[in-house]
């Protein structure tokens, strides 16, 4: 460790995910000067901006999704449309280059807008100091120097927890930045954990042609999402082939001639799977193991995250913590935006908090999973009186006419007030729809004003429209 201090600025951005790209940029609206440090390098070992989120996550899936989704249209959805085509067939490498392509353009537009507003950027692995200090380790063969910060922002997200049962050896068991970039379509494919992120890449290789087995150790499926979406979305998932095995806690894994088998428990005993690839995502884990030095003295809670308040302060006067690193919240992006555009903010001498009530949810799945605010469950616990509006997506003509009907609305309002307390959809366009829902209740809409608020006709959103609906006629 060198003792060089070299430049000075206002604030220094450590990541360049969704939080710390966000971040940095408004800070540099706000006339602050700002450095932003990351260490991500790509296969080729190039740096890209944009953290996991964009080169091994959300993008990246979404991108092999729609292409997934299209490959299963071609090959099965053409017929009712009175459409003939030849076979088709999958050319996985190109899907990969595609996907590449989205990834480096959306990364190249977040350097082009560091450039517009002179953010430096760094490509380092950079430690925190203490209160004012970072040391920067260049990527190239450079000795290491020192930056100092008014203050300090860290945005270090997080990686794929390791499993012991499952050690990760890149080929036949890998972790989900591995299997976004697979050369081939498996025969036949396990993955740990039937999470958001288990959820999305099933979605993605069982619509290759992949036979795709799901291992999930909870018993409920999709705890975290309104119960009834949940029934919805296993009906829905095991009728397209997916196969869905809760209550499995996988409790070894290894390689075995060209595939992997995979030892796993469930209330019938001890069950041997033989699969050609294996795909742990069973969680993630805050990156804070080399965030700071130990002299810097940040605290951190058991689980490894940074501590912090309802500002995202940490203990660490001026240096502040958003995204993934923070249990503020889940680790969502828009999560760590909306904290990075307020630690910006906050910084600058404005107070615009975030509305942590109020973040919706997303599982990029075929059909989608959205939702915000509360579940039905949970507020039956609660003991709070409420009424439930549910419209199914195949009473809408839109529906219908595009072929998507699968699914359905739910709105759940105070019985009394009429507040809207939590929007669940499963369907078409979910991803899309919520954002209605979201500005509603950021609004504090009643049911009724959703229901009083004219929706173009025919379109998906006129379920949201029809739940909204069979709540006014409830009262
Ligand atoms: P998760 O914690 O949501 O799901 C992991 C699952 O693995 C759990 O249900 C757990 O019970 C199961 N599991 C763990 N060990 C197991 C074992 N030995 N055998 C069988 N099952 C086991 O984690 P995730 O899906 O990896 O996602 C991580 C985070 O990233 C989440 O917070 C998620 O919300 C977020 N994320 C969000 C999006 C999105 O918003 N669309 C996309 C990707 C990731």
């Amino acid at each position: 460790m060198t003792q060089k201090t070299t430049q000075s600025f206002d604030v220094i951005v450590i990541g360049a995910g969704p939080a710390g790209y966000s971040s940095a940029i408004r800070c540099a609206e706000l006339g602050l000067k700002t450095a932003c440090i990351d260490n991500w390098r790509d296969q080729e070992g190039q740096s890209s901006l944009g953290g996991t989120y964009l080169n091994a996550g959300c993008v990246a899936s979404l991108a092999l999704l729609e292409s997934a989704k299209i490959y299963h249209a071609l090959s099965h959805d053409l017929k009712q449309h009175g459409i003939q085509t030849g076979a088709v067939s999958v050319d996985v490498a190109q899907m990969m280059q595609r996907k590449n392509r989205i990834v480096d353009s959306l990364s190249r537009h977040i350097a082009d807008a560091f450039a517009r507003h002179n953010i430096e950027r760094i490509q380092a692995e950079a430690t925190l100091l203490n209160e004012h200090e970072v040391e920067i380790t260049p990527l190239a063969p450079e000795s290491p120097y020192r930056l100092k910060a008014q203050h300090i922002i860290l945005a270090t997200g997080s990686s794929p927890v390791d499993l012991a049962c499952a050690p990760i050896d890149n080929e036949f068991i890998i972790d989900s930045t591995i299997a976004l970039n697979l050369d081939a379509v498996p025969k036949r494919l396990a993955i740990i954990g039937a999470g958001i992120i288990g959820l999305e890449l099933a979605g993605i290789w069982s619509r290759l042609g992949a036979e795709t087995i799901l291992l999930e150790a909870q018993e409920t499926f999709l705890s975290l999402a309104d119960q009834q979406i949940s029934r919805e979305a296993y009906r829905i998932y095991t009728d397209q082939g997916l196969e869905l095995r809760l209550g499995a806690r996988v409790i070894s894994s290894k390689k075995s001639g060209k595939g992997v088998t995979v030892e796993y428990q469930d209330h019938e005993g001890n069950h041997t799977l033989r699969v050609d690839k294996l795909i742990v995502a069973s969680g993630r884990t805050p990156n804070t193991e080399h965030l700071a030095a130990a002299e810097a003295n940040l605290l951190l809670d058991e689980n490894g995250y940074v501590h912090v308040d309802e500002n995202c302060r940490t203990n660490l006067p001026g240096v502040y913590a958003i995204g993934d690193l923070t249990v503020l919240g889940p680790m969502i992006a828009h999560k760590g935006i909306e904290e990075g555009l307020f630690v910006a903010e906050q910084i600058a001498g404005h107070h615009n908090p975030v509305n942590y009530h109020l973040l919706p949810s997303v599982v990029f799945t075929d059909p989608e999973i959205a939702w915000v605010g509360q579940t039905e469950q949970a507020l039956r616990a609660m003991g709070e009186a409420i009424k439930v509006g549910v419209f199914p997506l195949n009473a809408t003509a839109r529906a219908q006419a595009v072929g998507q009907t699968e699914g359905l609305v739910k709105i759940i309002a105070h019985a009394d007030t009429d507040a809207l307390l939590g929007v669940h959809i499963i369907g078409a366009q979910a991803s899309e729809m919520i954002a209605e829902a979201v500005l509603a209740m950021e609004f504090s809409a009643s049911s009724e004003d959703l229901a009083r608020t004219i929706h173009a006709h025919p379109t998906i959103a006129k379920a949201l429209h029809g739940a909204a609906l069979l709540l006014k006629n409830h009262t």
